[in-house]
């Protein structure tokens, strides 16, 4: 799987994006459906389907994954092809960039393999349009010759299955998604399931560590396994250099506070979008696009990366006008709420030059 830096989120820690330190990543990896904690719903799909697929002796149906990044899709992947003794075959959107590349991947499957396509929203229109027969019918229209001399060839594919990972399921072409025959949502982790992961991992990179330390990078972990296995290893060098080594709670909450990571996982990059919507846009609603550029950062990253867990958390909220900070995200950043319909208008002298003073 190759890793993607994404120079935007700059040293975040708390960003769901790949970076190059997370390149532990492959011996955290689950490899079996046993031993993926969480999303609870998918997995009880996915080993009914697995089951029937493998009774039959045929590949499993196409398999649409979606939900933000770092929340196990990949991982997921690995898993289903290890539950049906196939081999997978990993590949992402945004590598393939003409028709041929994705006909030369197909054409040389092996029966039951699995295609794993990331970032599968990224595909182009022409590379896309291969796909559909493909996955229908497990074949490849070629066309041979050029002018009115020019014709159509079907070649036949081995019966395979396709994966997509997607991080933005709206934006799926309609006839590419209807293709898929099982579409699973991976949602946010809770707490004590990220804790189990934070355990896990722990044990298999050798750390010692007290359930309530684990708990509490758990609760700092923005429902993310990426994030949480990023903090633990994180902490673990402050056990190391600042404590005897092992990582209980004090020792968590010192090394996550030093690094500006608050009780809720919130860094110094999500307090400044909350102020500069309560501050600047006087709590909401403000665009999207006047949000990023008070933040510095793309509308792509702030709906993907920031959006999911400040929704979760119940500090933002959605509205056809735009995104508004709640009563909740006020008290966590200690300040008056005042509801929305007791609220003057904004001052038309507060600009965005002030606020820049301020924060
Ligand atoms: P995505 O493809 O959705 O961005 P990944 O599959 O790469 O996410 O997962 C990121 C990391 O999180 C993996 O290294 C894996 O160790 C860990 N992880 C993800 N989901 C789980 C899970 N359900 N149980 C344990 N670890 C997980």
């Amino acid at each position: 799987m190759p890793i993607e830096f994404d120079d935007n989120l700059g040293e975040r820690l708390v960003s769901a994006e790949a970076r190059h330190e997370d390149d532990t990543e492959g011996s955290l990896r689950p490899q079996r459906l046993g031993d993926y904690i969480g999303q609870e719903k998918a997995k009880e799909n996915l080993r009914v389907f697995i089951e029937a697929a493998r009774m039959r002796g045929e590949s499993l149906d196409h398999v649409l994954l979606s939900g933000p990044p770092g929340l196990g899709k990949t991982t997921l992947a690995g898993v289903i092809a290890n539950e049906m003794g196939s081999n997978l075959r990993v590949t992402s959107g945004p590598a393939i960039e003409k028709a041929g590349d994705l006909a030369a991947l197909l054409t040389n499957l092996a029966p039951h393999d699995i295609l794993f396509i990331d970032e599968i929203h990224r595909l182009n229109r022409s590379v896309e349009e291969v796909l559909y027969p493909a996955m229908e019918d497990f074949a490849l229209d070629i066309i041979i010759g050029k002018g009115p001399s020019a014709r159509s060839i079907r070649l036949d594919l081995p019966p395979f299955t396709l994966i997509g990972a997607t991080t933005r399921a709206g934006q799926l072409t309609a006839p590419l998604r209807d293709r898929f025959g099982v579409l699973l949502k991976l949602e946010l982790y809770k707490t004590d399931e990220l804790e189990r992961i934070v355990t896990r991992s722990a044990d298999i990179l050798n750390m010692p560590i007290e359930s309530s330390g684990a708990r509490e990078i758990a609760g700092r972990s923005r429902g993310t396994p990426r994030i949480a296995n990023r903090l633990l290893k994180r902490v673990r060098d402050w056990a190391q250099v600042k404590a005897d080594g092992c990582i209980t709670r004090e020792v968590a909450d010192e090394a996550l506070r030093a690094l500006e990571i608050d009780h809720l996982g919130l860094d110094a990059t999500d307090r400044r979008m909350l102020r500069g919507i309560i501050d600047i846009y006087d709590g909401g609603p403000v665009g999207l696009e006047a949000l990023a550029a008070t933040v510095g950062e793309e509308t792509v990253t702030l709906e993907d990366v920031y959006e999911p867990y400040l929704l979760q958390l119940g500090f933002l909220s959605r509205t056809p006008r735009g995104r508004c900070a709640t009563k909740y995200a006020y008290d966590h950043l200690g300040l008056a709420y005042t509801a929305q319909a007791e609220k003057e208008p904004a001052s038309e002298q507060q600009t965005v030059d002030d606020w820049m003073k301020k924060v």
